[in-house]
């Protein structure tokens, strides 16, 4: 650990583009000099902020006055055995799926900056264009805990039942509900290391990993639809998702203010230069993502898409329709809008405090909840994703971005839904969470947080001193 210094301010902040302080750096380079430095914060009784490639938009690797634990140093490595990528938590994506793609092999997940870590990753328990969350293919996890101890995790040693669950020789007692609302509360038959890929550095360190991976599908196809009015293109996104799941892996609907910004950042957004102009009398957009070994099963499907999109009002004439390495030059259209939101962000601080949040709420109605989120969005915009019901939402400039937020998330749980967090809940959404949960979800909280993290060390935490 050495005294922070000004020539490290970058370790200050992350793409959620809030600012904390830190009094002391640290970056191992192996696993027993991290160790070291969890037990020496420990001792001092210093707060821990642990680091990847800081891409997270949720504020978790922004430290708060302690210990910035970059893990960007730490030794990388990489093997392929029996399917599974076992990798070091701190291998970036990008260099990730570089590795695989030699050996035709994907990730089922695909998150899209490839700067972030796979301990990032699985941390904040990311998912990409398509539904299927990192965390859920590791099938063996390295941890360190807080206090410098580690434990090994395998899938299915250890699950969580009404009572709580048994690692570390012992039983960790909570109520355990029969479903989480938000991440954080663990549900009954949980597995370990489902509960802690989100649990976004406040319980303990992701160092090595076993991953699942699979032989790359043959044919894959990206096709985007043009739609005149966000009633046609919610029709189509209806329509849409009772589509057989077989081919088709994802679904997102962008909003009008999402097509604007995206347009607009043309000049600026490398990644825009190879997909062509939006038809100018456009208002939404569906971006569908189909993929598999099937030629003709898959092409069906396509024509079946268009047919709903033509009983949705669409004219062939508006879409694109792209295959292998052309798909994969459109399908980051969402990711693109992230990096544009960032853009406008940093653009409009020149002039005003502008604020950004995440919204990821399922409601029962995902169509219904996008739709009355754009009545009351000031400024900013919306991409949905169909297929699971999550919103994606931008807010800029917004007076009380959380107030709104927070009413969506009540009204997500009112209707049975759940507060997810694709991007975590960092320090942006830990407060709100944490004031969203029930009295027995907060003694759960803090049985868990007691076991794993008895000094309370971790910035993350959900509560400032252990019980
Ligand atoms: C343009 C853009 C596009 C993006 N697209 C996506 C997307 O498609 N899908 C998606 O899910 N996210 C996306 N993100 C968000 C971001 O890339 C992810 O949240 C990523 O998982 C963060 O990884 P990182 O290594 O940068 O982690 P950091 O930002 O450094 O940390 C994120 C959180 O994880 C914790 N953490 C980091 N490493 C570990 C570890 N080894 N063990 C335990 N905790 C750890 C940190 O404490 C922090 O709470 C995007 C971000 C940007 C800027």
């Amino acid at each position: 650990m050495t005294p922070y210094s000004s020539t490290l301010s970058s370790v200050l902040k992350d793409e959620s583009r809030m600012e904390g302080k830190a009094l002391w750096v640290s970056q191992p380079q192996s696993v027993g000099e991290l160790l070291d430095s969890l037990k020496e914060a420990a001792e001092k009784g210093i707060d821990i902020t642990v680091q990847g490639s800081r891409t997270g938009l949720a504020g978790g690797a922004v430290p708060a006055g302690g210990l910035a634990l970059g893990l960007s140093k730490l030794k990388k490595s990489m093997e392929i055995k029996d399917g599974l990528l076992l990798a070091s938590a701190s291998v970036a994506l990008g260099e990730a799926k570089v590795y695989l793609k030699r050996q035709r092999l994907v990730f089922a997940a695909d998150p899209s900056e490839d700067e972030a870590t796979l301990g990032g990753l699985f941390a904040t328990g990311a998912r990409g264009l398509k539904t299927e969350p990192f965390g859920r293919q590791v099938q063996e996890l390295l941890w360190a805990l807080p206090t410098g101890e580690t434990l090994l995790a395998r899938r299915g040693e250890a699950c969580f039942d009404s009572t709580g669950i048994r690692i570390f020789n012992q039983s960790i007692k909570c109520p355990v509900p029969v479903k989480s609302r938000f991440p954080g509360v663990p549900f009954q038959g949980q597995d370990l290391i489902d509960f802690l890929s989100g649990s976004d550095g406040r319980l303990g360190i992701a160092l090595n990993i076993k991953v699942k991976t699979f032989p790359k599908p043959k044919n894959s196809w990206a096709i985007a639809f043009f739609l005149k009015s966000e009633a046609q293109a919610l029709s189509f996104a209806e329509a849409a998702s009772d589509a057989s799941r077989e081919f088709l892996k994802a679904l997102w609907i962008f909003d009008q203010n999402a097509l604007s910004l995206l347009s607009k950042s043309r000049a600026s957004l490398s990644g825009l230069k190879d997909i062509p102009e939006f038809p100018s009398d456009s208002d939404s957009a569906a971006l569908a993502w189909l993929e598999g070994d099937d030629e003709e099963g898959i092409e069906l499907a396509m024509s079946g898409l268009l047919d709903l999109f033509s009983e949705s009002g669409g004219s062939e004439s508006d879409t694109w329709a792209a295959e292998g390495i052309e798909a994969e030059k459109i399908a980051p259209l969402k990711h693109l809008a992230e990096e544009a939101a960032n853009m406008e962000l940093d653009k409009a601080r020149l002039t005003s405090n502008a604020i950004r949040l995440s919204i990821e709420n399922s409601y029962g109605s995902p169509i219904k909840a996008f739709r009355d989120l754009g009545e009351s969005l000031v400024q900013g915009y919306r991409i949905l994703s169909v297929l699971d019901g999550r919103i994606h939402a931008r807010l800029f400039a917004l007076q009380d971005p959380g107030k709104l937020v927070l009413g969506y998330a009540l009204r997500a749980l009112a209707e049975g839904g759940f507060f997810a967090s694709d991007y975590g809940l960092g320090k942006a959404k830990r407060d709100m969470a944490i004031d969203l949960a029930s009295p027995q979800e907060k003694e759960c909280l803090m049985a868990i947080q007691q076991a794993f993290d008895p000094a309370s060390s971790m910035s993350n935490r959900f509560f400032r001193a252990a019980l």
